[in-house]
């Protein structure tokens, strides 16, 4: 009795010394409400003590309690399996949230970038353009009678016309340009460290170039979209010494990228514009 009394303490010793580890660890991973956890791991921690006390007692005296040791391990165990499952609840809902995160970054029909996601990144471009002077520039881009497009061939047919649409313009950007659709056949390129006049030789480049490519095949026919793109050139030197944010700077030349657009529309579609101040009647 006395060897399966040592025993039953031995095993719980254990599993406790385990379960103790494995809220430690909690610790470090959760990143929020960490002191729930803390007071977790301290609760394990200490009751490793009461884990080591009654084996030495049972070994100095000669004394035991079958029913305390054999109970032990059940205890032990039922406190490792608890730990061991909030631990997979948090890395479960750690990968989760990273999931939800990527989804929401990326448009689930084209792969361009989110509206969310671009605007994101165009305003960190933004900040760092005003520690380095650099010049951004926008497009926005608009594809022309869509709506025609989706009549003839069909809603679906239009949605593989964007991601073609979408594939052909990210092969043909640098890789710090950026993507993302912000409408359903609108989307803004953001084009860090190019000015106005780098920025309309490359929205002409996409223009016609796209206008002789295949975005889409149907029933053997090939179908070529045409665009019109709007360019603005953020002028941060200009800004600099204002109070302006990132996100004030964007939506003043998101606009002024729009206005250019329509201006590209309204002369007939198929053109790139690009934004000047009084042409466009925008201070
Ligand atoms: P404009 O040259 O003036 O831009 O003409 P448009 O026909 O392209 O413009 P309009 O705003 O009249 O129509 C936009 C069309 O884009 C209508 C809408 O059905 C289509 N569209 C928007 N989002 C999607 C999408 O996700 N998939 C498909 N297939 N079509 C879309
Ligand atoms: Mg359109
Ligand atoms: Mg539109």
């Amino acid at each position: 009795m006395y060897d399966l009394a040592i025993f039953f303490y031995c095993l719980s010793l254990i599993v406790q010394i385990g379960a103790t580890t494995l809220s430690i660890t909690l610790i470090k991973q959760a990143k929020h409400y960490q002191l729930g956890w803390f007071f977790l791991g301290i609760a394990s921690f200490l009751m490793i003590g009461r884990r080591v006390s009654p084996i030495l007692y049972a070994i100095s005296t000669g004394k035991f309690n079958i029913v305390d040791a054999a109970l032990a391990v059940p205890i032990s165990g039922c406190l490792f399996l608890g730990v061991f499952y909030l631990k997979k609840l948090l890395t479960d809902t750690e990968a989760l949230k990273n999931k939800f995160e990527e989804i929401a970054k990326i448009d689930c029909l084209t792969s361009a970038l989110s509206r969310m996601e671009v605007f994101e990144r165009a305003k960190l471009e933004i900040t760092r353009s005003m520690r380095t002077h650099r010049p951004i520039s926008l497009l926005s881009l608009d594809i022309d009678h869509f709506k025609e497009i989706n009549d003839e061939f069909g809603h679906h047919e239009g949605d593989e016309i964007l991601k073609g649409m979408v594939g052909f313009l990210k092969k043909n950007l640098r890789a710090i340009d950026f993507i993302g659709r912000i409408g359903g056949e609108e989307f803004l390129i953001v084009l860090p460290e190019t000015n106005e006049t780098e920025a309309m030789e490359v929205a002409e480049r996409l223009r016609v170039n796209l206008s002789y490519f295949c975005c889409h095949k149907h029933c053997g026919k090939e179908i070529k979209i045409t665009i019109s793109i709007g360019v603005a050139m953020i002028a941060l030197e200009k800004l600099a010494k204002k109070t302006h944010d990132a996100e004030d700077i964007l939506q003043l030349y998101l606009d002024n990228a729009d206005e250019a657009m329509y201006v590209a529309k309204r002369n007939g579609r198929n053109m790139c514009h690009l934004f000047k101040p009084h042409q466009n009647n925008i201070a």
